[in-house]
């Protein structure tokens, strides 16, 4: 018999639409070549506002390739503990949901619940791979070297008009411009800013607030930036190490979305040391979070001076067809459509091993 996959996607948070734009992808996937054979798909889709919908519904977006609904708050809460019947069937997991509620714990919390295997990071290591803070502790015991931060808080920038001035001098003295302000749990780039003046320091703090209670503020590098992919549970490997280049100030929203603002570059062309040393911090950052299955690891490689720094891991990165991460794999010799039947195997491998 086929092996059911539930293959949940969008979701409550800014990546919605890759998210749809990923499925659509892994749907393909499962459904091509040998796959065929192994894998039945179910797909789930999660709207903005939270609610759950059937194989049918989700299927319909899948084809659409665009949202359902706009969003905002669902009237009614117990909706969002109403699966479809469907649900109870799946016999594997596939989440590809990012950002807050999809790639932070609370959605690998549920699928824990359900006591069936899922693809990616269990509760603990994406809840610690999403929020900065608790990641840049993480990898700091593991020893990958990081640029100099520091965390501030939501209260320090709203409560106290006594203190916001005095965080804004130690920022200034700590970290210097230009420096990155960003929320502690988001992704896409939504909410950071790169700042170069008090005035905008004071603007870009004010704004992240809005986003999360957590914040961080970190000093800026010139940097070339690499990023690395990693497969598999305990003894998980690495991919080639790829490089995204654009023209705007920073990897901003706009740049990440719009086609044509990013160019990826597969195999970086880089000194064979740096990229061995990218692939072994990748690992290590890895299992720093307890990562399963997949993660994207982003570094920062300052060719001037040879130094390598983490940035972040990604627990479930893009996974469209032009994604980094699948187009690492394929680079390394893993296919897309070998990638998905991998990470299923992953998942179950995970699963039994835990139960
Ligand atoms: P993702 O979409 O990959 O999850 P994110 O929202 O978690 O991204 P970051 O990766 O932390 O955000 O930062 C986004 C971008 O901002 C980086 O790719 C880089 O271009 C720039 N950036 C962030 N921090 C720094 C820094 N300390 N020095 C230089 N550039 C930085
Ligand atoms: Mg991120
Ligand atoms: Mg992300
Ligand atoms: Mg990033």
């Amino acid at each position: 018999a086929k092996l059911r996959v539930g293959l949940l996607f969008g979701g409550r948070s800014g990546e919605h639409e890759v998210s749809i734009i990923s499925a659509r992808a892994i749907a393909k996937a499962l459904a091509g070549e040998s796959n065929a054979q192994k894998y039945e798909t179910l797909p789930f889709y999660i709207d903005k506002d939270g609610l759950w919908h059937s194989p049918a519904v989700a299927q319909q977006v899948l084809d659409a390739g665009v949202p359902r609904n706009e969003g905002g708050e669902t009237g009614d809460r117990a909706k969002l503990w109403q699966f479809p019947a469907e649900a109870g069937t799946v016999e594997v997991w596939f989440p590809i949901l990012h950002g807050p509620n999809g790639e932070d714990g609370t959605i690998q919390g549920l699928l824990t619940l359900m006591q069936v295997p899922f693809v990616g990071t269990g509760v603990m290591g994406s809840a610690v791979g999403m929020d900065k803070l608790a990641m840049k502790t993480a990898f700091s015991r593991a020893d990958l070297p990081q640029v100099k931060y520091m965390a501030v808080t939501r209260s320090q920038v709203w409560s106290n008009p006594c203190v916001f001035p005095k965080l804004c001098d130690e920022i200034e003295q700590n970290l210097g411009y230009p420096c990155f302000v960003k929320p502690a749990n988001l992704g896409s780039s939504v909410g950071i800013s790169k700042v170069r003046s008090r005035s905008e320091l004071e603007a870009a703090l004010d704004s992240a607030a809005s986003y999360d209670r957590r914040l961080i503020v970190e000093a800026g590098v010139v940097a070339r930036e690499v990023e690395c992919a990693v497969l598999g549970n305990d003894n998980a490997k690495a991919s080639v190490v790829g490089e995204i280049t654009y023209e705007s100030d920073f990897y901003d929203y706009e740049t990440k979305y719009t086609d044509g603002k990013a160019s990826l570059f597969i195999p970086a062309e880089l000194p064979e040391s740096v990229a061995t040393q990218v692939q072994e911090m990748a690992i290590r950052a890895f299992e720093a979070v307890d990562g399963a299955g997949l993660s994207r690891v982003d570094f920062f490689y300052v060719e001037a001076t040879g130094e390598i720094f983490i940035n972040e891991i990604n627990t479930l990165p893009g996974f469209t067809a032009l994604s980094m991460y699948p187009q690492l794999w394929a680079k390394t010799g893993v296919s897309f459509t070998e990638l998905v039947d991998r990470l299923i195997e992953l998942a179950i491998e995970r699963h039994t091993d835990k139960s």
